[in-house]
Parts: C-alpha cells; structure tokens; sequence
C-alpha cells in the first residue's frame, strides 16, 4: 500500500516536472522569437505626487505583444536562459526613445524608471549602452531611474555595488524596488548609492490596517532621515491613497491612478492630474 502510493505520488513528480520544463521551453521559444521579431511592448504606469495629483514620472513595464504572458512568468526563464541581456537592452532602448518622442511632441520631460534584474547587473556593458543611448537621444541621465530589487542587493557582491556605482557615476537615479518582501535590512541602505525606496504592494496595504500605521510612519521617516525619495506601491483604494498621504509618502503608483497603459494612451494624459484631494480617481484608472 505504501509502496504503491509512493509510486504513484513519484509518477505525478515527474509529470509534473516534465510539465515544467515544457512550459520553460515554450516560453524560452517565445522569447526567443521575440528578440527576433520585435516581438516586445513597454507599457508605463504613472506615478503620482500625492498633493497635487499630477503626474511625476513613469514605470516602464515588459510586455509580450498579442501574448498574455506576465513578466513574472517570462523574467525567471529570460534570466535563466541569459535571455535577459538583450531583452534588458531592448527596454533600455525602447525607454529612451518613448522618453524622446514625448519631448519631441513638445511634452516635458519627466523621469521614466526601467527594472533590472540579476543577471543584468552582470551586463559588463550595460551602463556604456545607457550612456550612448541617453546621448543619441540627448535625454539628460537624471531622467533615467533604475529600479532594483531587495533580493538582488541581498546577494551583496563587490560587482552589483561597483555597478550601482557606475550608474550613479552617470547620473542615473536608482530605487530599491519591492522593498518589504525580503529581510528588509535597512543597513544596506546606508552604503548603496540608492535615492529612492518603493514600498512594495503588501506594505502599501498595511494602511489599510489601523495598528501597522505607526510602523509605516516610521519606514517612511527613516527613509526621509536617509535623504531618500519614498514611493508607495500597487495603491488601489482612497483610503490607502489618504494614509499614505498624510505620512508623507513621496510618490504612488497603483491602479487606483492608472494602470500600466501604452504609450499612446499615455500621451492624452500626460499633464493630467489623477486623483483631487477628496481622493476620488479622476480620469485614467480603468
Ligand atoms: P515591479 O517592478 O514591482 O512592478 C510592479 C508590478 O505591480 C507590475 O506588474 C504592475 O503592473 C503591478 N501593479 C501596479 N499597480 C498595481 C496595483 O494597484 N495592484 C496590483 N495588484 N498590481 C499592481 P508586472 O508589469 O506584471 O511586472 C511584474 C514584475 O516583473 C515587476 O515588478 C518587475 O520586477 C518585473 N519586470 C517588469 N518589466 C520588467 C523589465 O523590463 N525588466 C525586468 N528585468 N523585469 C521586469
Ligand atoms: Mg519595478
Ligand atoms: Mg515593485
Ligand atoms: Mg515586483
């Protein structure tokens, strides 16, 4: 009987791994394609300045055109597959000419963040490709931010400060992304060349509950204490939105404001203010 189950529940192992792999060679094959077929989309969720409303800057996210693949599924094989070199390159590039098309169309110019992940910062000549591309397109580099995750800082190797070094060196605002979802050890905020932290969705959500305020308050006054920009995270409800904004959040971002949305979606509400002061969504969310 035990041997039997054990047998069986061995069987549905393996299932379930070749399965696994299936759907990595899929996507890897898709990824692929891709690179070759100019296959990718950015799309840019605003970011807001809580008093005003208005827009402040931009996130720019990875999509697969005509495919309903997330990034969290396709980043993990890119990155696994190296993959994520040239796609990493891709939205560089992509980032920096929307940023130009909009200043051409006679729109100010305002920052617009592109993440990178691991592997990326083993990209030996990553930051000459941003360098060159902000210079083809003239796009001063404190226009450029980085995003970069707690996990990938957490690895600590000599490389990723000597890279985050070599952005700031540029010009290159750089922000800790997800920040909450690790150890959150806010030593390492002290010598990393980091200006700004964005507190990922699960903390953003502690202002929903009354007793975790305080403790929000005091992440927020740290950071501020630390000369860092704070930006709150996958904000969906006015409530959270009036919290944030009373412990003096810097910056949000959520589907509250807008989602993700293409560029030429962006474009009609570029200048737009998102949200008025009785905290009711004005406009761009959907
Ligand atoms: P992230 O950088 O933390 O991006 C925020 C994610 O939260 C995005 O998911 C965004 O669409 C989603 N989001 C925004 N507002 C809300 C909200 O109010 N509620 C909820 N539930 N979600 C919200 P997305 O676009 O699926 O991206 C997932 C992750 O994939 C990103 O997390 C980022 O780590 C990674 N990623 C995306 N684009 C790129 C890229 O170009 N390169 C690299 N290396 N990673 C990328
Ligand atoms: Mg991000
Ligand atoms: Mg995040
Ligand atoms: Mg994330």
């Amino acid at each position: 009987q035990v041997k039997h189950s054990g047998k069986n529940h061995y069987m549905y192992f393996q299932q379930e791994m070749i399965e696994v792999l299936k759907e990595k060679v899929e996507t890897e094959r898709r990824l692929t394609e891709a690179l070759a077929e100019d296959g990718f989309r950015l799309v840019y969720q605003p970011q807001v300045e809580p008093i005003t409303g208005s827009i402040v800057g931009f996130e720019a996210l990875l999509r697969l055109k005509g495919i309903a693949i997330l990034p969290d599924r396709f980043i993990p094989v890119a990155e696994e597959t190296g993959q994520i070199i040239p796609i990493g390159r891709w939205v560089v590039g992509e980032a920096i000419r929307q940023m130009a098309s909009w200043r051409d169309q006679g729109l100010p110019l305002k920052p617009v963040a592109i993440n990178l992940s691991s592997k990326q910062l083993s990209d030996e000549g990553l930051h000459g490709y941003l360098q060159q591309k902000l210079l083809e397109k003239n796009i001063p580099a404190e226009y450029l931010e980085v995003e970069i995750t707690e996990s990938v800082l957490l690895e600590e190797s000599t490389d990723t400060t000597t890279f985050l070094n070599r952005l700031r060196e540029i010009g290159i605002r750089i922000a800790l992304d997800d920040f909450g979802t690790g150890y959150s050890s806010l030593i390492y905020l002290t010598y990393l060349p980091i200006q700004k932290i964005k507190l990922d969705k699960t903390l953003s959500d502690r202002f929903l509950k009354d007793e975790s305020v305080e403790v929000m308050n005091s992440i927020i006054t740290l950071g501020h204490s630390l000369n860092m920009e704070i930006t709150a995270e996958g904000v969906e409800e006015p409530e959270q939105y009036r919290k944030l904004k009373k412990s003096g959040c810097d910056f949000m971002q959520g589907y509250l404001f807008s989602r993700p949305l293409p560029a030429e979606e962006v474009t009609p509400i570029y200048n737009s203010q998102l949200i008025s002061d009785n905290a009711s969504p004005a406009g761009a969310s959907q």
